[in-house]
């Protein structure tokens, strides 16, 4: 078998839906990346500008590199209806385990199977925690196309997945691009909340509810907080209309299944912050400090004119942006 069969093989037997290879010396579009971070739209995501070389250039974290190789999860399952009011809804490919540790798993039992098949390989890993343009290479190697949502886009699959990238040694055969498919379409323009997307398949990050929920440390803007809605980690109505995702979900692996797909918002106001720490440990929640979730809980209480007594017990929160999101929300009541 040829060694990107081999590669193909091995990925799809440890669950990767899809395995496509870009030629690592064609180059990524690095002026759209270097313009991103020049016009400051990663906002206070600084990681991205500090890595901006690398994120760009393989060669600088792999010199040897000949291949990237993007390789394809889906996450993202029928959403489970809402339990009722009081609860607050998580982004899809939060509703599992840390992907992290699932796809990392994953991808050093890919690298132990090439290097055992395919003499002198040599590879480098990344699931998202390390300096690789994923994006741009999903684009080179055709597994989506950029689209108005902001996400990479596979043409009647939609863009519930995430992407691992294995940068290679080996020169392997590159796949062909998707050619752009958005057309006249609007939906998800339309549908984002808070007029997130221009259009242009940019997003603008301060508006957006994923960056607002997860990645702001600090009180979200009033304004917005109406448009959060039930929203209380991330955001998927842009993905969630777009006609590419079809009806039929992927089956998904159980780590990745919806077992946090709503939070008992008053519960969680009521947990200790080290209970809450211990708690979403393993989970994507993580990322959210216990004071981001529950200043979130708050904003979405607040939304459904819900949860009296557990806000009274937020506003006396020692963080000040819980205690004035709880004062915000007890203000809507
Ligand atoms: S994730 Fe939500 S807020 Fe962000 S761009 Fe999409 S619809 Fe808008
Ligand atoms: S909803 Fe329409 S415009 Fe938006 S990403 Fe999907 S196809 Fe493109």
């Amino acid at each position: 078998m040829n060694p990107k069969a081999h590669l193909i093989a091995e990925a799809r037997a440890l669950g990767f839906v899809d395995v496509r290879v870009a030629d690592a010396l064609a180059g990524t579009p690095g002026e759209r990346f270097r313009r991103f971070i020049e016009q400051g739209k990663h906002a206070n995501m600084e990681w991205l500008a500090t890595s901006e070389a690398t994120r760009v250039d393989p060669r600088l974290v792999f010199p040897s590199v000949r291949s990237v190789v993007v390789l394809r999860m889906d996450y993202g399952g029928v959403a489970p209806p809402s339990p009722g009011p009081g609860y607050g809804r998580v982004a899809s490919y939060a509703w599992g385990r840390d992907y992290h540790n699932l796809i990392g798993r994953k991808l050093k039992k890919l690298q132990a199977r090439l290097a055992i098949a395919i003499p002198d390989v040599r590879t480098w890993a990344t699931i998202d925690s390390r300096p690789v343009w994923e994006r741009a290479w999903a684009e080179a190697a055709g597994i989506g196309y950029p689209a108005k949502n902001g996400c990479i886009l596979t043409p009647s699959q939609g863009s519930y997945y995430f992407l691992a990238t294995l940068l290679l040694n080996e020169p392997l055969e590159p796949d062909a691009r998707v050619g752009p498919k958005c057309g006249a379409c609007t939906r998800c323009l339309t549908a984002c909340p808070t007029a997130a997307l221009p259009g242009d398949g940019s997003v603008d990050v301060p508006r957006c509810i994923s960056y607002l929920t997860i990645e702001v440390n600090d009180a979200i803007p009033t304004a917005l907080r109406p448009a959060m809605g039930s929203w209380v980690f991330g955001c998927d109505d842009c993905q969630e209309v777009c006609p590419h995702v079809g009806l039929q979900r992927p089956e998904v692996p159980v780590e990745l299944q919806p077992h946090n797909a709503w939070l008992d918002l008053p519960q969680l106001l009521e947990t200790e912050d080290d209970w809450l720490t211990a708690v979403t440990t393993g989970t994507p929640l993580r990322r959210a400090a216990p004071h981001r979730l529950k200043r979130n809980a708050c904003i979405v209480l607040g939304n459904q004119r819900e949860g009296r007594s557990a806000l009274h017990i937020a506003e006396r929160h020692t963080n000040p942006v819980v205690a004035e999101a709880a004062r915000w929300a007890l203000d809507r009541l």
